[in-house]
């Protein structure tokens, strides 16, 4: 029997449509480093959201399907593309501006990107590629930036407030499949090529419902985000989505990601909430070290990426910025698990600690399940190490193969049953909290053991002399492989490795102390902001170590 509920599909039109009507006041500022940033309402977003698609379709001949990526950072006019671009039909493709040339060319090319949004400031970096992107007719440019860098250029150059300046203020969105695609991102690469993943409406829509939960993010109109996480990573975590269907207000960091603006922006624009991978707040915990600013709205921060280190949970804590834990990939939309405590936790204690530095429980929609070397489902008993594997609405099936082509669905990335592998090693608790020991890629193989890099590495980091610590593992004849602790001292600090290697021997078994240690100026980052261990394990590990 079929139900008698009206069909009304899931699409990010619905989003936008939302936001503008029902939370029109809300406001997305966008720091410019001078002395005002820059303010502007949903309802005016969304109004320009319009207009730009009907520049996009009547100027630039943009039809269903094509792809329109983003060069940008997070602002106004990258969140006015987020909702354009899907509601038209197109599929919004956001570039990773911190990639290799070759690799963001290659990914263009693949994606096969019609136009090209981006913000003059990036310029230098795609206009020596353009000879090299032949499918890229149009490139549309906001904000400052010298232009005469595209001198000569095959594409097509417009500006972005001239396009759109006078364009109608309404848009006759089709009403789309809510399968259809609306967005797409490609990994970052740490393990691998990087491969497509291509987002639905009725994805990003289920998505967002998810993120505003209160087992989730779970903020208000009354808040403020403040969106470090980029919007070409995993389109910011599915911010902007989620504050169009809540009236969040969104505080746009630009190009302006250093320590000392982040805390400037803090202090002035007052933010409740803000999002970002570690290493961007080990960044700014120095930063209030050393020049402490009123921090005090910030209540709430929202971690994931890669793991919270302990030390740094807790120096926030100190600073009344409660740290939410949260575990995600490309490929699920991000959110996958988040670290709320359980009601039975006393609030303070250290079981309650314990709790929010697992990566956390499924949201419902996301099913989780270990798999053991043999294949094997393992119990969710906290003991039992093994692959997660996840599936639901939000989570890839399959990667993009580019136009014509049928989707990518890799053995060493799906299973047989079309569980996506998350390459993550851990164990699932009795009443569902993750905990991730490692990347499968990273883990130490040491006589038969597995030693755990992120444990290492999380005890390294609490030293009071060290900045910043990340451990692979290097060949050895005898066990296979050990550990090599590559270490960042902090300004000043002067502790030695035998100071460290006690340190650490109160934390952890005798038998996983690294014998090999090296210090280093500054841990190599990927795109995204994460521990590079692909890079450290050549420079270090595959390297002379004298
Ligand atoms: P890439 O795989 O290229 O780094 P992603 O941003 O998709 O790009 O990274 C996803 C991976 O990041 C996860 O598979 C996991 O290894 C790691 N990760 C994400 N969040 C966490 C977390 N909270 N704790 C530990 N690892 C995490």
């Amino acid at each position: 029997m079929l139900s008698t509920m009206q069909d009304v599909p899931l699409t990010v039109t619905r989003i936008l449509q939302h936001g503008a009507r029902v939370h029109g006041s809300s406001q997305i500022t966008t720091w410019t480093g001078e002395a005002e940033p820059h303010r502007r309402s949903f309802r005016e977003a969304a109004e320009r959201a319009h207009r730009l698609a009907n520049a996009l379709r009547d100027e630039l001949g943009v039809r269903e399907d094509d792809r329109v990526a983003t060069l940008m950072w997070n602002n106004a006019e990258h969140v006015e593309a987020y909702f354009a671009v899907p509601c038209m039909g197109a599929v919004l493709h956001t570039l990773n501006l911190r990639l290799p040339a070759a690799q963001l060319a290659w990914i263009v090319n693949h994606a096969a990107d019609k136009v090209v949004l981006v913000n003059g400031s990036l310029l230098p970096m795609i206009a020596p590629l353009l000879p090299k992107l032949p499918t890229v007719e149009h490139i549309v440019v906001s904000g400052p930036g010298d232009r005469s860098v595209l001198d000569g250029a095959h594409a097509q150059v417009h500006e972005y407030e001239e396009l759109i300046a006078d364009r109608p203020t309404t848009y006759d969105w089709p009403e789309l499949d809510e399968r259809r695609a609306a967005a797409m991102c490609y990994t970052s690469g740490t393990t691998g090529d990087p491969k497509g993943v291509v987002y639905s409406h009725r994805s990003i829509y289920l998505h967002s419902m998810q993120v505003n939960m209160t087992q989730s993010m779970g903020l208000t109109d009354a808040d403020t985000s403040l969106v470090v996480v980029p919007q070409f990573h995993v389109n910011a975590w599915g911010l902007p989505h989620a504050t169009f269907m809540t009236g969040v207000n969104m505080l746009m960091p630009d190009r302006f990601l250093q320590p000392a603006p982040l805390a400037e922006m803090i202090e002035s624009e007052r933010p409740t909430h803000a999002a970002a991978v570690p290493t961007i707040w080990q960044g700014l915990l120095a930063e209030l070290t050393a020049k402490p600013r009123d921090v005090s709205t910030l209540t709430q921060v929202t971690i994931g990426g890669a793991a919270c280190p302990p030390s740094l949970m807790k120096a926030f804590d100190d600073l009344g910025m409660r740290v939410c834990h949260a575990w995600g990939m490309t490929e699920t939309s991000p959110l996958g698990t988040v670290a709320r405590p359980p009601a039975s936790a006393e609030p303070g204690s250290e079981e309650e600690f314990a709790y929010r530095l697992t990566q956390g429980r499924f949201p419902a929609g996301v099913e989780g399940r270990l798999t053991g070397p043999g294949g094997e489902q393992l119990p969710w008993d906290g003991e039992s190490a093994g692959e997660l594997e996840v599936r639901g609405p939000w989570i890839a099936g399959a990667y993009y193969a580019g136009a014509g082509n049928e989707p990518l669905r890799p053995e060493d990335k799906f299973s047989e049953d079309g569980w996506l592998k998350t390459g993550d090693v851990g164990t699932i608790s009795p009443d569902g909290f993750l905990t991730l020991t490692d990347r499968a890629k990273d883990v130490i193989k040491s006589g038969g053991e597995w030693i755990s890099s992120v444990d290492l590495e999380n005890a390294l980091m609490s030293h009071p002399d060290v900045a910043e610590a990340a451990v692979v593992a290097v060949p050895d004849d005898k066990w296979g492989e050990r550990p090599l602790a590559t270490v960042v001292l902090k300004e000043g600090a002067s502790a030695d490795f035998e100071t460290l290697r006690s340190f650490l021997a109160e934390k952890v078994a005798k038998w996983q102390l690294p014998e090999r240690w090296t210090i280093i100026p500054a841990v190599p980052k990927t795109s995204v902001g994460k521990f590079d261990k692909k890079v450290l394990r050549k420079q270090y590990a595959e390297g002379d170590l004298d």
